[in-house]
């Protein structure tokens, strides 16, 4: 069924409509739980600090971390990324990437990149996925400091082998940072099994939270110098942040309303992940089918029936990616993305870095019925 009106194919931007349960939480955190956590000792601050130590818990849980203290909120995937990165590396270091990276990892290397950290980039296949020979032999090819690979990709869908990437990188003596914004809460995600060192996600994506907060799974014993100093509410006689997680790496007022909706999309999802998983799947299969029966239409990344994140671009061969987009929108009221997708590389290596593509990203709430109707506009914004 569509949502007002609409029909919204654009979860890898941010998922829509948020659960119930989602803005529940979202107005306790502004009413009973409103106070500011950890710093005064009323009633409203410690129902804060409850609030905010719970949701720690409940997605330290979903996401596999044995100590919810491994689990440390930012404000956002992006950030998480930057913290990683500018804390792991600085000159002289040697950083192993895959050449399908979000602007969110390119942009900070970039930065790093012009104070003297090397970036070395692995291929990856026809289907988006990097090639684990390749990526050995590049790995080891020098004093790599770091591997980063993205879990998922946001424009092909295509599922990163980053468990075997976790064990190249051990045996070459790097760290590996996985960044989880497309994975998290569409893929089940154990960061300890995958033997990810830093694992980083947005939590208003697939974890269906609000806008505001990220998450980052720094593994035991790994640390880094936090990004931001500021507040902590404890130990302030000090200059320094304090050592203990999580509270070295969030200074400041923590989002307690976006950590609170947050906390309940991640309960939604412990209850409903392996329906939601299978439900995405079907979806992402009739879109795979639908779009390539349209004359002129190639979908990038994994072949038809292959596992991807729910994630289907397209390209036609004469309507331009834009026309596309606008039309189904403005005529059919069906909410896509065209264009980069603030990822040039993965564009670059999908050969439409001239043209961009039209990407559809389903989740939770998406029915077969919207899918139909997009496949449909489709065809009739594309027929000549
Ligand atoms: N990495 C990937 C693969 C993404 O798709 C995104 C979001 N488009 C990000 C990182 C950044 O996430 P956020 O904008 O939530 O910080």
């Amino acid at each position: 069924m569509p949502h007002d009106g609409i029909i919204y194919l654009d979860h890898a931007a941010t998922s829509w409509p948020k659960p119930p349960e989602v803005f529940a939480a979202v107005k306790r955190a502004l009413g009973p739980a409103g106070g500011n956590p950890h710093r005064s000792a009323h009633r409203l601050a410690l129902e804060a600090a409850r609030l905010v130590l719970e949701a720690r818990s409940a997605v330290a849980s979903f996401l596999g971390a044995g100590d919810a203290r491994d689990l440390l909120f930012v404000p956002g995937c992006t950030f998480g990324l930057n913290m990683a990165l500018k804390g792991l590396l600085g000159a002289g270091d040697r950083v192993v990437i895959s050449s399908v990276e979000h602007n969110a990892v390119m942009r900070p290397l970039a930065v790093l990149e012009a104070h003297g950290v090397e970036v070395v980039r692995m291929p990856v296949d026809g289907a988006g996925r990097v090639d684990l020979d390749a990526a050995e032999a590049i790995i080891a090819a020098g004093k790599t400091k770091a591997v980063v690979c993205q879990h998922a990709s946001n424009v092909t869908g295509a599922i990163q082998p980053v468990a075997d990437l976790a064990d190249i990188a051990h045996e070459h003596g790097a760290v590996l940072v996985v960044d989880g914004a497309q994975a998290a809460g569409h893929l089940r995600v154990d960061v300890r099994a995958l033997g990810a060192d830093v694992y980083v996600a947005s939590g208003h994506k697939g974890l269906l939270g609000p806008q505001g907060v990220g998450v980052v799974y720094l593994a035991p014993g790994l640390e880094l110098p936090e990004l931001v100093q500021g507040g902590s509410g404890g130990e302030s006689v000090s200059p320094a942040m304090p050592d203990a997680r999580p509270d070295r790496y969030e200074a400041g007022t923590p989002p307690v309303p976006a950590i609170a909706g947050l906390a309940a999309g991640v309960g939604v999802l412990a209850r409903e992940l392996d329906a939601i998983m299978a439900h995405e799947r079907r979806l992402v299969q009739r879109l795979v089918d639908g779009l390539l029966e349209v004359p002129g239409i190639a979908v990038l990344g994994p072949a038809p029936g292959e596992e991807r994140a729910p994630v289907v671009s397209i390209i036609h061969e004469s309507v331009e990616p834009d026309r596309i987009a606008y039309e189904l929108d403005s005529r059919f009221g069906i909410a896509v993305r065209s264009g980069l997708h603030c990822a040039p590389a993965a564009h670059a290596s999908a050969g439409t870095l001239e043209t961009g593509a039209v990407r559809f990203s389903v989740g939770r709430g998406v029915t077969e019925d919207d899918v139909e109707r997009a496949v449909e506009a489709v065809r009739e914004v594309c027929q000549a």
